[in-house]
């Protein structure tokens, strides 16, 4: 097979530069390594060849030679998924979208935008800011991730406690499917017209029902005033129980996030620095937004909720810069967190927001038995926990405990009623762990529905859907060691 497989592989490569051009086609190992995994390190894999169409028709000829070449297909935004689903199956393809960054319509009367899927997230707020308008869902990650992967993953970021996650902001797109062609789902206008809804589907399923190639979202117009508030605890269990009561209160500030001191040193030590102040225990970080009074009343309610709870300062700004430097140090949390170690596992689950304390506390304990450094960083509004968990690919056995203590902080959250993922997806690291949530018939259902759109399962297979059934995950010693080598194409997640 070698042989016939490098002279076939000359001709379809001959075809997909026809299509994309030299540039978007990529077959020597520099450019192929470095799309060998996304930002969850623990697994790599190479891709045959990374192609790059520049519009939904280029994207959509590829799709047809990469099919009668042989190879399935990863879709790949910028690669910043915490969870492995763009990490690449081994001699398949990865369609990227790295050169399909057009912004192709803002729309300001009927507030939506239509852009190419390779959009950066915050590039489209910027786009349309000069309407008084921004676009809703802010990862953190928002100055790289990209709109289609952002409906990959479903993304959300702090102001999601306010907004909501991607599937809420998206009226339309348009994908390309297993054959080639060319489907559109939804779009700006009314869709109660009688035609199956699909957007939902669609958006979280990671890459495996198509290349998603235009997206039409709606914007919205910026609050008349944003304030943001940072209050200091000196316990963060005493934080945790804040934002519970907070919630339980129904205040509606449009962002609570908590960061803890390990958060907070590394923030401080790197060029990130926010000015939180480093004698404190943890950081509550609140956005309010509205009009005048609105906002008065809100921030207030929140101080007074804070202070109830033990915070010993609390600080109010409207001021652009003071409040922009606050969020870049949350934003860059998971970055400074370089400092502590070379590898960061960002664990990310749901839990009830009356149970955060619960599930820190777990957290702190299965880290601490093995030895391993902890950060806290969360969208507490959501209950949206991430323990990150620092440590050193090169060394097997933290790695192993790395796994074994996020498996016990999944279970925890699952055990108190919340789920594996707030926004980062199942992919490649939560696949068994789906057989926490869902029965082998779950499962099966939801395998029948991607078959309905992708019955090759040519789009990024061994993703999401565990690839083992629950009786064999349920019963399989923990933790089993990760691998650092390239896995098989039919089990990618086999060997974690
Ligand atoms: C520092 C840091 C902070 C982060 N903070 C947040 C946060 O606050 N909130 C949050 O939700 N996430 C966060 N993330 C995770 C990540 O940034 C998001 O999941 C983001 O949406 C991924 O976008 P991407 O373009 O990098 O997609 P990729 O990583 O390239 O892909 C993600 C998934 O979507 C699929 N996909 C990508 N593009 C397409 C497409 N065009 N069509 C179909 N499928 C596609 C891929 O196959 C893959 O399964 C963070 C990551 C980092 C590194």
């Amino acid at each position: 097979m070698g042989s016939d497989r490098k002279e076939l592989s000359r001709r379809h490569v001959a075809e997909l530069e026809d299509i994309v051009g030299k540039r978007g086609v990529r077959t020597d190992p520099t450019a192929r390594s470095a799309y060998e995994s996304d930002a969850f390190m623990l697994q790599r894999a190479t891709a045959e060849v990374i192609v790059l169409p520049r519009t939904t028709a280029e994207a959509a000829a590829a799709v047809k030679v990469l099919r009668e070449a042989g190879l399935v297909v990863v879709p790949r935004g910028a690669g910043t998924g915490l969870s492995g689903g763009a990490r690449p199956v081994e001699n398949g393809a990865i369609l990227g979208t790295a050169r399909m960054r057009d912004v192709l319509e803002v729309n300001a009367e009927d507030r939506y935008a239509r852009v190419q899927a390779g959009v950066v997230n915050v590039h489209l707020t910027a786009a349309c800011a000069g309407a008084g308008l921004f676009y809703g869902p802010d990862p953190s990650s928002q100055t790289a991730c990209t709109i289609g992967g952002n409906v990959g993953n479903n993304s959300g970021g702090p102001h999601g406690f306010k907004y909501g996650s991607t599937n809420r902001h998206v009226l339309g797109l348009t994908m390309v499917d297993s054959d080639g062609e060319v489907i559109e789902l939804g779009g700006p206008g009314p869709t109660a017209d009688g035609t199956l809804d699909l957007l939902g589907p669609v958006i979280g399923s990671e890459g495996m029902l198509g290349l998603v190639t235009e997206v039409t979202v709606q914007l919205l117009p910026r609050p008349e005033k944003v304030e943001t508030l940072l209050c200091l605890f000196e316990s963060l269990d005493a934080c945790c129980d804040a934002v519970s009561e907070m919630i339980a209160r129904r205040l509606e500030p449009s962002a609570i996030e908590i960061l803890d001191r390990l958060t907070i040193e590394a923030v401080e030590a790197s060029v990130l620095r926010a000015g939180y102040p480093d004698h404190a225990e943890a950081v509550m970080l609140v956005e309010v937004e509205g009009g005048d009074e609105e906002v008065d009343a809100t921030s207030a309610d929140v101080i007074e909720v804070a202070r109830a709870f033990g915070a010993f300062d609390t600080r109010r700004t409207t001021d652009p810069a003071e409040r922009k430097r606050l969020w870049a140090g949350r934003k860059g949390a998971f970055g400074a967190m370089g400092r502590i170690a070379p590898d960061l596992y960002v664990a990310d689950v749901v839990a009830p927001r009356t149970r955060l304390r619960e599930i820190v506390s777990a957290a702190t304990v299965a880290c601490r038995e093995r030895d391993l450094k902890l950060a806290n960083v969360f969208h507490a509004g959501d209950g949206n926990l991430h323990p990150n968990i620092s440590y050193d690919r090169r060394d097997a056995d933290e790695v192993r405990r790395v796994l074994e203590a996020g498996r016990i902080i999944m279970e925890a959250c699952v055990r108190a009623g919340g789920s594996l993922t707030g926004e980062h997806g199942i992919g490649l690291e939560k696949q068994d762990e789906m057989c926490l949530v869902f029965s082998d018939d779950d499962l099966a259902a939801m395998d029948q529905l991607r078959g309905a759109f992708d019955p090759s399962a040519f789009w990024n297979p061994g993703k999401m859907l565990p690839v083992r059934g629950c009786r064999e995950v349920h019963t399989r010693p923990l933790p089993v060691e990760p691998s650092t080598e390239p896995t098989d194409a039919q089990a990618p997640g086999g060997s974690r």
